[in-house]
């Protein structure tokens, strides 16, 4: 199984599929798919794939959706994956790819190894790392599971029950340009930045809430006053109402110090994503533990700060948990993933179809 899986996951890797430029990626698994699992595959509006493999050794049984995600982030493209000493990397320019390719490769061959399984819906997700928008844009009337993994966290022992709610905010801050050598006619947007900023906490808030200021850009040039400045800032919170209350106290710090100033501000925030989390005596969760367990780890559960596709799947009705996959400094040229690791998830996975086919 070995060379096969590391073979499959290697041939994925080398397709490239930046977010965004998934749709040769998504037509190569549907060709695959079709051949090797004889699965019937469709392909929503949004261009995500849905390949349903049917059941083995297993009558009325509930079907079970298994979810990655096609996008990679940059720079993904020419990926070309070196084996070496037991670690599957890259040449060294780009990512690996292992988020979430190995998460797929391991479905498909959990897929193909199982004794028995309840019927398969793989689903293939588009633009994961930009925002969650292919499982927000999912046709579910294509999916008949009403509950499913994703695979596409890093511990190969954790269940990751749910995530945060996540509030983006854009800010833009209007002063009064002025040349440097008469500053009383300007309103420097640069300072009233740096004074709302230092209005609101940032970092850990507690346990459960964090929030960043990621980018500001603004000003033009050295020797004038700077008129506009624009930040692009965030919070989450595992508790949706303190995520609410960070975005309203970090808008209002802006308006605030813009005020003072004598400056304009507008803020916008957006909800990309509510918090949820799916219950630890969900059939879904208790499945994944009592797979993780038949492959001779020590399952645990937790909830994490980071969004998954499941935060829109659960929030969307579906029961939806999320397992690890292994793999180490995702989203870096780094990116590594040890073949024992990618083999255990296949495992995991093949125990977990097996038990749901014997429910
Ligand atoms: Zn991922």
């Amino acid at each position: 199984m070995t060379d096969r899986l590391v073979e499959r996951f290697c041939a994925m890797v080398r397709i490239d599929s930046e977010s965004g430029n998934e749709a040769r990626f998504i037509d190569a698994m549907k060709g695959r798919f079709e051949e090797e699992l004889s699965a019937t595959c469709a392909v929503d509006a949004h261009g995500n794939l849905i390949a349903k493999v049917p059941a083995k050794g297993a009558v009325d049984v509930a079907p079970i959706f298994l979810a990655a995600h096609a996008d990679t982030v940059k720079p993904g493209v020419g990926i070309e994956p070196i084996v070496e000493d037991g670690v599957i990397r890259s040449k060294g320019e780009t990512i690996l790819g292992a988020d979430d390719k190995a998460g797929l490769a391991a479905i498909v061959e959990a897929v193909l190894t199982a004794q028995t399984r309840p019927p398969v819906e793989i689903v293939v997700t588009r633009g994961e790392e930009i925002g969650l928008v292919g499982a927000r844009n999912l046709d579910l009337s294509l999916l008949d599971a009403e509950r499913g993994i994703i695979a596409d966290s890093e511990a190969l022992n954790e269940v990751i029950l749910g995530g945060p709610t996540h509030a983006s905010l854009d800010v833009e801050i209007v002063g009064k340009a002025a040349h440097a050598a008469a500053p009383e006619h300007g309103v420097s947007a640069i300072r009233v930045a740096a004074q709302a900023i230092c209005r609101f906490e940032e970092g850990n808030l507690d346990d459960e809430t964090v929030s960043n200021v990621g980018t500001i850009h603004g000003g033009m040039i050295r020797n004038g006053v700077p008129e506009r400045v624009t930040i692009e800032a965030e919070c989450r919170s595992l508790d949706h109402d303190k995520c609410l209350r960070q975005a309203e106290a970090m808008r209002a710090a802006f308006e605030a110090a813009a005020s003072d100033a004598g400056a304009t501000t507008n803020v916008e925030v957006r909800i990309e994503y509510e918090a949820s989390k799916t219950s630890e005596d969900s059939s879904i969760v208790r499945l994944a533990k009592e797979a993780i367990s038949a492959a001779g780890l020590e399952p645990e559960t937790r909830v994490i700060l980071g969004g998954t596709d499941a935060l829109i799947l659960s929030g969307r009705g579906l029961e939806t948990a999320v397992i690890g996959v292994g793999g180490e400094a995702a989203h870096s040229t780094d990116e590594r993933i040890r073949v024992a690791d990618l083999e255990k998830v296949a495992e995991i996975l093949r125990h977990l179809l097996e038990i749901a086919a014997a429910e």
